[in-house]
């Protein structure tokens, strides 16, 4: 199975910015042959973005979120057939700064899924648990309830049609996250959601590529990948330093 690096530049950059982190991972895309680039961008670099990468290989658009609906009055929302029409191949759904800004609820995201799978868009679930749940001992309760409302009635052809993203809330941001986690800190909760997607899906569910994010960097993304087992790493703060950025990549690109 192929690795994934996927890069969520958040409400950053500018045109100009927009255009230099693209055309730099569009160069060195060329010489990566073991993993597959995404670039989760704001809709307003969707056109920049879809420029820079048009011929550069294993490297692809994605949104940061989508709507479930084909369009209407959804002020301030970006449509599938938006993202679609710039190329995009791939959506966050539901990452944690996403569902605290809008109050998402859970059948909202299995709306949003179920439009990604419909579209041919492959949508990146992510879940996570906030600091005080995790103090609470709620962790596995919190997880399993985000699977059970965003995966309800979802039916995917095959099992890289969908990725699931464990993102601990409070492990997201870098330097700026309320502690860094480690590997050994979410092994568990690994463990947990593989169990819970095998009860769910069958042997399918053991396929579906997963995905680690919150605080990865050049120094901690191989022990994460090798150690979890886990095809790919989502890259919110790094993912804006091109240096560190590309040896993500070259690091994943090697496992
Ligand atoms: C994220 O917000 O998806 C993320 C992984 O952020 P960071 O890498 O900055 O922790």
């Amino acid at each position: 199975m192929k690795k994934i690096v996927i890069a969520n530049w958040k409400m950053n950059g500018i045109q100009t910015d927009w255009q230099a982190w693209a055309s730099h991972a569009a160069q060195f895309s060329g010489e990566i042959d073991n993993a597959e680039v995404v670039l989760c961008a704001p809709a307003a670099a969707f056109h920049i973005v879809s420029q820079q990468i048009i011929n550069a290989p294993r490297i692809s658009l994605g949104a940061q979120s989508i709507h479930s609906k084909e369009c209407g009055a959804f002020t301030g929302e970006t449509s599938l057939n938006m993202l679609k029409d710039f190329a995009g191949d791939y959506a966050l759904v539901g990452h944690s700064e996403y569902r605290q800004m809008r109050h998402i609820e859970g059948n909202q995201l299995g709306e949003q899924m179920r439009a990604c799978v419909r579209a041919g868009v492959t949508p990146v679930l992510c879940i996570g648990e906030s600091s005080l749940e995790r103090e609470q001992g709620k962790t596995i309760s919190v997880l399993d309830e985000q699977l059970e409302e965003s995966l309800k009635d979802v039916h995917f052809p095959n099992p890289e049609d969908i990725m699931i993203a464990y993102e601990p809330v409070w492990g997201i941001g870098g330097v700026n996250a309320s502690k860094t986690p480690e590997v050994q800190d979410v092994k568990e909760v690994f463990r947990f959601i593989k169990s819970a997607l095998k009860e769910r899906f069958g042997d399918v569910g053991l396929d579906i590529p997963l995905l680690y994010g919150g605080s990865i960097d050049a120094g901690n993304v191989t022990s994460f990948m090798q150690e979890l087992s886990i095809q790919g790493v989502l890259v919110g703060s790094a993912s804006l330093k091109f240096d560190v950025f590309e040896a993500i990549v070259r690091r994943v690109n090697t496992i």
